[in-house]
Order: C-alpha cells, then sequence, then structure tokens
C-alpha cells in the first residue's frame, strides 16, 4: 500500500536496520526498542493484520514463524528464550496496520502483559 511505513521499508523507501530478507519476508529492527533486542519481521505482501490472513496464505503463515525461531536463534535468544508477539486491532494494541511479529528477548518479559 502507497502510504504504508511498513510497505514504504519493504519497498526501501524508509531506511531501516535489517536483519534478514527473501522474496517474501523482511526482519528489522524496531525503532523504539521495548527490549535489549526488538525485532519485527512482515510478510512483504501488505496485509493489514492477522485477522486478514486468508486460508491461501497458510505457507507464508508458517513461514513467518518458522523464520521468527530460526532469526530469534541466530540472534542468540534461545537459550534464556524469547516472545513472539502479533498484536491485532486496538484492543491488541496495534498501532501499525501491517502484519507484523514481535521478537523480544534479552531481558525477563512479564506476563501477563498490560
Ligand atoms: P504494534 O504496536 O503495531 O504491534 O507495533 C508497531 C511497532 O512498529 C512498534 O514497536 C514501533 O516501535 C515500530 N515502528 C513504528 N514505526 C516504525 C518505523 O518507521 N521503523 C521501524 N523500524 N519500526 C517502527
Ligand atoms: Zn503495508
Amino acid at each position: 500500500m502507497d502510504d504504508c511505513i511498513f510497505c514504504k521499508i519493504a519497498r526501501g523507501e524508509i531506511p531501516a536496520r535489517i536483519l534478514f530478507e527473501d522474496e517474501a519476508l523482511l526482519c528489522f529492527a524496531d525503532l523504539n526498542p521495548a527490549a535489549p533486542t526488538h525485532h519485527l519481521l512482515i510478510p512483504k505482501r501488505h496485509i493489514a493484520s492477522l485477522f486478514e490472513l486468508g486460508a491461501d496464505d497458510a505457507p507464508l503463515a508458517g513461514r513467518l514463524l518458522q523464520k521468527a525461531g530460526e532469526l530469534a536463534r541466530e540472534l542468540g535468544l534461545a537459550e534464556e528464550g524469547a516472545r513472539f508477539v502479533i498484536n491485532a486491532g486496538r484492543d491488541g494494541g496495534q498501532t501499525v496496520g501491517h502484519l507484523h511479529l514481535h521478537i523480544l528477548g534479552g531481558r525477563r518479559l512479564l506476563w501477563p502483559p498490560g
């Protein structure tokens, strides 16, 4: 989408600290980290939220989840643990309307979330 921040990052129109990229996925550092390690993993294709994922998107969703674990491991989080979060919609705390998975780690994270 033209005015979507994460689409702009995927197109290279807004700079980001990119950790990983393939034809379908992009992972970059969160601008406002909530933990010592905080990255966002997105599908390059604009999908507004998890609610908009269709049955046809199941392979993409599977790749997203698998890659999140792999990247977290590469970031050194596998031993101590990590948090993988997808906020969806207003009550879920989603502020950017392009599906993204947070990879958080590097400190003991609280549960339940606020
Ligand atoms: P949400 O609240 O929608 O689940 O998460 C959105 C995340 O995107 C937030 O953690 C926020 O810091 C991050 N973010 C917002 N704008 C930008 C940006 O322009 N660049 C990067 N790298 N992260 C952003
Ligand atoms: Zn988008």
